[in-house]
């Protein structure tokens, strides 16, 4: 939707669960303006400081050397009150009290979710900018904080696998991605992980302790004593990485370990990715509301700048890439070696 209008002032939020780069993003959101002439105000702690009314003017000193710095400089977080109609009434009022002509927020579905509430009491542009480390969201191809998530999974999965193949050892490590696999898939492939269990791979036909002591056993029967890394997706096991742990070392008779990454893929130093990404969705965003566009996420597909209805990215899916999936599997899969074994045997 488009209706061109002037745009004197952006008001802004980070909201949801954080994630590294959304500080570059927010800083490009206010140099943009700046540049064009437009003020910015930060609401503090996404919605619930727009019904708090608690706001900060947000210029050049405020943004310039935060861009290498995960977590976000005016806060992000999750309200309840927001979701009623109160509190969406609420929160308009605060925007025009403040003269706010649109409005940007910088989260994931869920807080695009919360745009596409305000838009119901409020008539100026809307724009989401997908910042979350999952990359779950439909109509760009990475959001921001999924490169710098992925490379803090592989770092630690690159030190789990030091300390795995000097003991001879099987670890669980537990990713970040309840609904999605993006974390899961890359971290384990840049690193080399024996498995992954994965939303996507379990959808139709749930994994059991069985197939995976197979896995286990048939790699080790291959390679002989070595380590044996597997990725897990939070949520995609009952009682998760420790759980089975427990459940393998159990069935396998030799050390199995858990390892949690949890929050920690939240933070660090963002990638030069991310903070590309963020530079570059911020400043479109600062376009896209002086052209009078709402309702929409900017994102980014193919290297080109796009928008996407705000709804679609959370309605449409985007999909895990079959390739990639084959990949692992290929490269993980110790059948081929045992049917040449089998063939030696016999002969
Ligand atoms: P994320 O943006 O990381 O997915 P959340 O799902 O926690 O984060 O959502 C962030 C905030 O967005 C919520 O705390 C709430 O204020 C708002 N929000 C989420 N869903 C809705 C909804 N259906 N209606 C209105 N606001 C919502």
């Amino acid at each position: 939707m488009s209706s061109s209008r002037l745009i004197e002032r952006i008001a802004v939020i980070t909201s949801g669960g954080d994630a590294p780069g959304m500080n570059a993003a927010l800083r490009a959101v206010v140099l943009a303006a700046e540049h064009d002439g437009i003020d910015v105000v930060g609401f503090r702690h996404g919605y619930e400081g727009l019904l708090n009314n608690d706001y900060m003017k947000l210029g050049r000193d405020e943004v310039e050397h935060i861009l290498q710095y995960s977590g976000t400089i005016i806060k992000s977080a999750r309200s309840e009150r927001f979701k009623t109609d109160e509190g969406g009434i609420e929160a308009a009022r605060n925007l025009d009290a403040q003269n706010v002509d649109a409005f940007i927020v910088i989260g994931g579905d869920g807080s695009f979710r919360g745009a596409n509430h305000l838009a119901k009491f409020w008539q100026g542009p809307i724009i989401g900018i997908p910042g979350t480390i999952d990359n779950d969201l439909y109509g760009t191809d990475n959001t921001i904080g999924y490169d710098t998530a992925v490379e803090t999974a592989m770092d630690a999965l690159d030190k789990i696998r030091d300390t795995a193949e000097a003991m001879d050892r099987v670890f669980i490590v537990e990713v970040m991605g309840r609904n999605a696999g993006y974390i899961a898939i890359s971290s384990a492939m840049a690193s080399g992980a024996e498995r992954m269990i994965l939303p996507e791979l379990q959808k139709d036909k749930p994994l059991t302790i069985d197939a995976l002591v197979k896995h286990v056993e048939g790699v080790n029967r291959v390679r002989g004593d070595s380590s044996y890394v597997m990725v897990l997706c939070e949520n995609q096991w009952p009682g998760g990485a420790v759980r089975l742990a427990e459940q393998l070392e159990d069935r396998l008779n030799f050390p199995c370990r858990p390892c949690l990454l949890g929050h920690v893929q939240r933070g660090g130093r963002p990638t030069a990715m991310d903070r590309i990404l963020a530079t570059r969705l911020g400043v479109y965003a600062v376009q896209l509301v002086q052209e009078g566009i709402t309702g929409v996420m900017a994102g980014i597909e193919k290297n080109e700048l796009v928008t996407t209805p705000l709804e679609d990215t959370w309605v449409k899916r985007k999909v895990l890439s079959q390739e990639l999936i084959d990949i692992q599997t290929k490269c993980f899969n110790p059948i081929k070696k045992d049917r040449h074994k089998a063939t030696v045997d016999k002969a």
